[in-house]
């Protein structure tokens, strides 16, 4: 989609810090890292948010989640922990509007989320 950052990131028309990539998803490593392991898992269509997954990504959503356990095995953080997080609208503090995964890990996490 046009003006989209992460659609970029996907065409390669944005540069970015690459940790996997299949047919379907690409993840990278976010800009501003808010634990020791922060990476993002997208989809290569875009899919604006939590919002606009359909029924028919079912098998892609269940792919993200095995990419985001693979990626913690590869990073280091399987055994201590992490956490998966997906913002959606203002009060999440969602601030790109294609469907993105966070992969956390690397530090004690807080709970409740701020
Ligand atoms: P959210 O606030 O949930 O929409 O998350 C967007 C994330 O994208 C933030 O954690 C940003 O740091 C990250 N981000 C923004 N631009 C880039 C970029 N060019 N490369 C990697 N991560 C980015
Ligand atoms: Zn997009």
């Amino acid at each position: 989609m046009a003006d989209c950052l992460f659609c970029g990131i996907v065409d390669g028309k944005i540069k970015a810090n690459l940790v996997y990539q299949d047919e379907r998803l690409v993840a990278f490593k976010d800009i501003n890292p808010q634990a020791p392991v922060h990476i993002l898992i997208i989809p290569r269509k875009h899919v604006a948010g939590v919002l606009d997954v359909e029924t028919s990504d079912g098998a892609l959503i269940g792919e993200i989640f095995q990419v985001a356990a693979r990626l913690a095995c590869e990073q280091g953080i399987a055994e201590s922990g992490f956490r998966i997080v997906v913002n959606s609208g203002a009060n999440a503090g969602q601030s790109v509007f294609h469907l993105h995964y966070h992969l956390l890990g690397g530090r004690r996490m807080a709970w409740p989320p701020g």
